[in-house]
């Protein structure tokens, strides 16, 4: 535990913006304040991470942010930034203003972050003598590049090279998530099928009701232990439980992901009954409460089938191998659960639905369409093969984790460009962490977007 710290960060982008990388060095500065401002001083922590496609200035803000959060991690209290781009020293300072949207958002960031210290300062120093934070970034962009991991911390805590959390299982709890197979691609062309609609809502559809049972990212919101203003807030709709919807249509009930807190989610909204289960990805706020699905069987009196890509099914079978057993004597207590691979454009209960590719980190996962809707979650990008499937929509809720980059998902300002292209009446986010208050991203968003909140219902008109 450093009280003091000495901070070097780096942001790097192959192109403008390009593959992009943060990196940072952390110093213990309460020995010899001196020798901890030396070049080659060694640090006690390091921050290596690739950014995806991001400018510089973006690069060079998420550096100082995640170094910050390091710094507060080991219990730092005074901190001494020193960077090579003196922008962000001047915006930092106040003294320049910040005239970058996309980089407002991270200044305001990293000013909340920095009055959480008793002290802190940022200088200017040439590149030259901020050898080791641009190392560190650039070693991130070939190690991306070569299909290692996005993040590596290295703590004091002797944890030493990669992060003991694999990326994906630090981002969502996922365990094992650094197993996860590669990518599988929908058998969707960007070019449609001559007559192929994908807001055809089927044969006999019914009005179609939608509730956000949850609208939180992967720790919840609030953190468990946070004092952040989010965390603390006596809004309610900042209080977030793991994201998941639920469809109605008729007496129909189809579920979006089972997340582990599915059985608060269905009593807090009265969900009686399931007829259906889609899983966008097997990462655990997905998947964790899919054990709580049991009482929906003894509700149904028989099997509940639960839909997924074949690679999410795979893992997700073999997580919870007791409840999807065949031919089981009924409710003995297991959930009775029946695997359907995802194969193109389904059917439940008289309802079309259409699978949408969405990429999350490495991997495409899936998104879900039926008629004039469309949900889309844990989104890091949604490329042309998905965008040909999301035209047209009365409502879409996509998530949009924070403001400061992420490797596995998209920050505000992504999804709104997303939106943007897809131009939907009506856009809702979703997979929201704690750096978003509710108020306060509401009140920034342009008109036809909005922010997703436990419990909130929408009726669309068809
Ligand atoms: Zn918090
Ligand atoms: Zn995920």
């Amino acid at each position: 535990m450093a009280r003091r710290v000495v901070i070097r960060t780096d942001g790097a982008a192959r192109g403008n913006p390009g593959p992009a990388s943060a990196g940072a060095v952390i110093i213990d500065a309460d020995g010899d304040a001196a020798a901890a401002r030396r070049p080659d001083a060694a640090p006690i922590a390091t921050v290596s991470e690739f950014l995806g496609r991001q400018t510089n200035n973006v690069a060079e803000y998420t550096a100082v942010l995640r170094a910050l959060e390091v710094a507060a991690e080991i219990g730092a209290r005074e901190v001494d930034l020193i960077l090579d781009a003196n922008l962000l020293v001047e915006q930092l300072h106040g003294r320049w203003k910040v005239k970058d949207a996309k980089l407002a958002p991270l200044h305001a960031e990293a000013r909340r972050r920095l009055a959480g210290f008793e002290r802190w300062s940022a200088v200017q120093e040439p590149r030259a003598r901020n050898t080791a934070a641009d190392a560190l970034a650039n070693e991130a962009i070939d190690r991306a590049l070569a299909g290692g991991p996005a993040l590596v911390i290295r703590r004091p805590d002797g944890s030493g090279g990669h992060d003991p959390r694999p990326p994906r299982a630090a981002a969502d709890g996922a365990p094992g998530a650094d197993a996860l197979p590669p990518r599988t691609a929908l058998a969707t062309d960007p070019e449609l099928e001559p007559g192929f609609d994908p807001g055809d809502a089927g044969p006999d559809p019914g009005r179609l009701v939608v509730t956000i049972l949850g609208s939180g990212t992967s720790g919840g919101v609030p953190r468990i232990s946070c004092g952040c203003a989010t965390c603390t807030s006596t809004d309610p709709r900042d209080r977030r439980t793991r994201a998941s919807a639920v469809l109605a249509y008729a007496e129909t009930r189809v579920l979006i992901d089972a997340g582990p807190d599915l059985r608060a989610q269905a009593l807090a909204t009265g969900l009686d009954r399931l007829d259906a289960v889609l899983l966008t990805h097997e990462h655990a706020d997905a998947v964790g409460g899919l054990d709580d699905l049991r009482r929906f069987n003894e509700i149904r009196g028989d099997y509940l089938e639960v839909r997924a890509l074949p690679d999410t099914l795979a893992i997700v079978v073999d997580r919870f191998r007791y409840a999807f057993v065949p031919g089981q004597r009924r409710f003995g207590g297991l959930p009775m659960l029946r695997p359907v691979e995802l194969a193109g454009p389904f059917t439940v209960r008289g309802r079309r639905f259409v699978p949408i590719p969405v990429v999350h980190g490495d991997r495409t996962i899936a998104g879900y369409r039926t008629g004039g809707f469309a949900y889309c979650s844990d989104v890091q990008r949604i490329d042309a093969d998905g965008r040909v499937l999301l035209r047209g929509l009365e409502v879409l809720v996509l998530s949009a984790l924070r403001d400061v980059p992420h490797p596995t998902h998209q920050t505000v300002a992504q999804a709104l460009e997303l939106i943007a292209d897809l131009r939907p009446e009506r856009a809702i986010l979703t997979h929201l962490d704690h750096e978003l208050l509710h108020a306060g991203l509401t009140a920034r968003l342009p008109a036809g977007v909005e922010v997703a909140y436990d419990g909130l219902t929408v009726e669309l008109r068809s």
